[in-house]
C-alpha cells in the first residue's frame, strides 16, 4: 500500500526538492518574524503544486488525496506553517472542486491550481467552531444578488498579499437548520469584505490566522457554490478530506521531531557517556518510530479510500486524531532528549510542541474526531 506510483514518485520528488532547495534555507527569519513568506508561496505556487489534487481540466495535477497527503507531509517535515499555508487553501479549493459548477471551476479553481491566488476558507465563527452547524453569518437573495452580513474567526491564508477568495458558509434559510446552510465564493476587493489584523501564533506562525467581516456585502448570485441548502453535507466531506492532509502534516512534524532527537541524541554524552546508552530516552524513540510507521499507514488507507470513492469519514478522523496526538508526543520527546538546549528559540525543536497543538485543533478537535468515531458505535 506504501508504493508510490511513477507520478506520486516524481511529486514527492519535486516537493522535496523544493522544500530542501529552498524552504529550509530560507524559512527561518519568516517564522521568527511570525511573517507570510509571500515569495516562497508564489515560487511553490507557480511550480503546480496547490493543484496537486484536482482534475487536470482546471490545470490540476488530477492525483487526489494520496497526492496532496505527500505534499503535505513533505511539506511539514521542513517547515510545518509552509505545509498550514498549502492545506488552508486545498479546503476552499476542495469545496470549488468537489460541487461547483464547471463555470465557477473555470473561474476560480484554474487560476488556484495554477497558483496566481491563494484561497481561505470561512467556517469558524467566533461563538464555537467544534459545532459548525451553528453558524450564524446570513446571506440573503435580494433578487440580483447574495447580501452577506456576519464574520468568521481563524481563516488562515486571509489577508496576505496572495490572498483571493475566500469561500464562506452562511445560513440562506434559518428555518431548515444544518439543512439552511449554503456556501459562496467572495473574492477579495468585493464591497463589504474586510479581513481583520493577524495575532502571533504558537503553531502555524508563517500563515496568518484571521477575523472576516461582511457587511452588506453583495455578491453575484453565480457565486453560490453547488445545491443551496448543501453547505453543511460540503463542509463536512470537505473537512474529512481535509484531516487526511492535518494528518499528512502531523506525519511531517513527527519525522522532523524524530530527526532533530536522533541527531542530537547520538552526538551528546553525559558525564562521558553517550545519552542513547540510557533506554529512557530510546525507548520512547523505538514507540515513535513504530506509530510513524502506523500513522504513514492508516493515511495512506484513508487516502486510497477517499480516492477510489469508498466510506473514508471514519478512517480520516482515526488518522487524524493519531497522527496529531503522535506529533505532540513525539515532539515532547525531542525536547526532552535536548534537556535544557531544547527550551531555546536558537533550537529548531523548541518550536515543535506549538506546531503539535495546532493540528490537535484544526479541521476538528481532537474531541470532535473521537465524537465521530464513536458515533459508529451507535451506527445501525
Ligand atoms: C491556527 C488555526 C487555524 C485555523 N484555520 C481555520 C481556517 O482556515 N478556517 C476555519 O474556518 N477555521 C479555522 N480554524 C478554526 C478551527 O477549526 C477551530 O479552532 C476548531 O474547530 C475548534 O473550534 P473553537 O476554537 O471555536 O473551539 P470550541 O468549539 O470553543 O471548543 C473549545 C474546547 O471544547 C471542546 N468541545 C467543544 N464541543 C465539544 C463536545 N461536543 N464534546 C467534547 N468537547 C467539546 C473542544 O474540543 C475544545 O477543546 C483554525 C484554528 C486554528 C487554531
Amino acid at each position: 500500500m506504501l508504493t508510490l506510483n511513477d507520478d506520486e514518485r516524481a511529486l514527492k520528488e519535486g516537493v522535496e526538492s523544493f522544500a530542501e532547495g529552498e524552504l529550509r534555507p530560507q524559512i527561518k527569519p519568516f517564522v521568527d518574524a511570525h511573517q507570510f513568506p509571500e515569495k516562497l508561496v508564489a515560487q511553490f505556487s507557480a511550480l503546480g503544486f496547490m493543484g496537486t489534487a484536482y482534475e487536470p481540466e482546471y490545470d490540476g495535477g488530477g492525483l487526489g488525496a494520496r497526492g496532496s497527503a505527500i505534499v503535505a507531509e513533505s511539506l511539514s517535515v521542513i517547515e510545518p506553517g509552509f505545509a498550514a499555508i498549502y492545506l488552508c487553501n486545498s479546503a476552499p479549493m476542495t469545496v470549488i472542486s468537489r460541487y461547483g459548477s464547471p463555470e465557477l471551476k473555470r473561474e476560480w479553481l484554474a487560476p488556484l491550481c495554477r497558483g496566481e491566488m491563494i484561497a481561505s476558507f470561512g467556517v469558524t465563527e467566533p461563538h464555537g467552531g467544534s459545532d459548525v452547524a451553528s453558524i450564524k453569518t446570513r446571506a440573503v437573495d435580494d433578487g440580483n444578488c447574495w447580501v452577506l452580513n456576519g464574520s468568521k474567526v481563524f481563516s488562515t491564508n486571509a489577508g496576505t498579499p496572495l490572498h483571493g477568495l475566500s469561500t464562506v458558509v452562511a445560513v440562506t434559510d434559518p428555518d431548515k437548520g444544518p439543512k439552511g446552510l449554503s456556501t459562496f465564493v467572495v473574492p477579495v476587493g468585493t464591497e463589504g469584505f474586510r479581513v481583520g489584523k493577524a495575532g502571533h501564533k504558537t503553531g502555524w506562525r508563517i500563515a496568518p490566522s484571521v477575523e472576516l467581516f461582511f457587511e452588506d456585502c453583495r455578491i453575484p448570485k453565480r457565486f453560490l457554490v453547488g445545491e443551496l441548502g448543501d453547505g453543511l453535507k460540503q463542509i463536512l466531506t470537505t473537512l474529512s478530506l481535509g484531516r487526511i492532509l492535518v494528518a499528512a502534516a502531523a506525519l511531517g512534524l513527527s519525522r522532523k521531531a524524530f530527526n532533530l532527537a536522533r541527531d542530537y541524541g547520538r552526538g551528546r554524552t553525559v558525564g562521558g557517556r553517550p545519552i542513547f546508552d540510557n533506554q529512557g530516552l530510546t525507548f520512547p524513540l523505538a514507540d515513535a518510530m513504530t506509530q510513524i510507521h502506523a500513522a504513514e499507514l492508516m493515511i495512506r488507507n484513508a487516502a486510497c479510500l477517499a480516492d477510489a470513492g469508498k466510506p473514508f469519514r471514519t478512517e480520516s478522523s482515526m488518522a487524524k486524531l493519531f497522527a496529531s496526538e503522535l506529533a505532540g508526543r513525539v515532539a515532547d520527546t525531542a525536547v526532552q532528549v535536548h534537556g535544557g538546549y531544547g527550551m531555546f528559540e536558537e533550537y529548531e525543536v523548541s518550536g515543535l510542541l506549538g506546531e503539535a497543538k495546532v493540528l490537535q485543533i484544526v479541521e476538528g478537535t481532537s474531541e470532535v474526531q473521537r465524537l465521530l468515531i464513536a458515533r459508529e458505535l451507535t451506527a445501525s
